[in-house]
């Protein structure tokens, strides 16, 4: 009987395996064919300046209509496009379609600048230099206008290639920020190397921010990255008490749903437009 039971079990764990192996198959499959099937999907979420109290810049976020599954976050399937390489095409969809979008806010008297998302497999391809490069001229973003966030695991890999990468496309004036920052492990030797110009500090530590320790850990990090000469950027605010903080300690821009949700883009146009009117904060 046990030599049936451990045969049995052998093969359910051999078929939840071959499920698993399917599944993921079926959705690298669906993935490659996300771009040509019209299936991706941006929203934006604005930057806040807390020098001036405007808006400068969107964060374009990505989404996927998966056929069956309905809208998909980014942490549902960036990892699997990552690994099967799917990652390259949708990467270079979501730099022209942002640049485009930006661009035509800009023709609408919109001062804004674009922020998008780089993973570390397409930070180490050094075709995502081209990739930029041709995204800006074919849709006539000025490369001040684009910021590229990249994880902060992403600059710990690998040697002179990724700061060689980076400066192509700083000299064409485009600006890098390092994302997550604080749960990683990169070393501040390393972030003084690059050619980096704000630091986004990770929305779990914004979350504790009524945490005394952690308070004391996030204005070390503000005090920081000005003592880098770098900007600072809150990711995360959800409360008054969160944004106040953050002003009284001298960060210069936040993010997060108290600001701003991430929107689709006509909706993000009329927040612009409404905090436009205002001149003011969008709150
Ligand atoms: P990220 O770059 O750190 O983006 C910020 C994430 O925090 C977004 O999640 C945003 O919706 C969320 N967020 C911002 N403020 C708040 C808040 O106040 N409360 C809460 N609960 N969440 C907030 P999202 O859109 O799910 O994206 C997750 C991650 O996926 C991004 O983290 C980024 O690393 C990655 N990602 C998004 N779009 C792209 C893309 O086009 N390409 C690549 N390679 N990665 C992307």
């Amino acid at each position: 009987v046990a030599k049936q039971n451990r045969g049995s079990s052998y093969q359910f764990y051999n078929s939840e395996i071959n499920a698993r192996t399917l599944n993921r198959q079926t959705l690298e499959r669906q993935l490659r064919q996300s771009v040509a099937n019209g299936e991706l999907e941006l929203l934006y979420q604005p930057l806040l300046n807390l020098g001036n109290g405007r808006i400068i810049a969107a964060e374009a976020l990505l989404r996927w209509r998966h056929p069956e599954r309905g809208l998909l976050l980014p942490e549902h399937f960036i990892a699997v496009a990552e690994e099967s390489g799917a990652i390259v095409p949708i990467g270079e969809w979501v730099i022209h379609h942002a640049c485009t979008q930006v661009k035509r806010w800009q023709q609408k008297g919109f001062d804004l600048s674009l922020a998008v998302n780089l993973s570390n497999r397409e930070f180490h391809q050094p075709h995502f230099i081209e990739q930029t490069l041709t995204a800006l001229s074919e849709t006539g973003i000025g490369a001040g206008s684009l910021q590229i966030d990249i994880p902060e695991r992403a600059i710990m890999d690998n040697g002179t290639s990724s700061r060689q990468n980076m400066l192509r496309l700083t000299e064409a004036g485009v600006a890098f920020s390092v994302d997550d920052f604080g749960v990683g492990t990169s070393s501040l030797q390393r972030i003084r190397q690059l050619p980096i110009a704000k630091l986004k500090i990770d929305r779990s530590f914004i979350r504790a921010l009524d945490n005394p320790d952690n308070l004391d850990v996030v204005t070390a990090m503000i005090c920081m990255s000005h003592s880098l000469k770098l900007r600072v950027n809150a990711v995360g605010v959800e409360r008054p008490e969160q944004l106040t903080l953050m002003q009284n300690y001298g960060c210069d821009e936040v993010q997060g749903n108290l600001i701003g949700r991430p929107l689709p883009a006509a909706e993000f146009e009329q927040m612009l437009a409404r905090a436009a009117a205002r001149g003011a904060l969008p709150l």
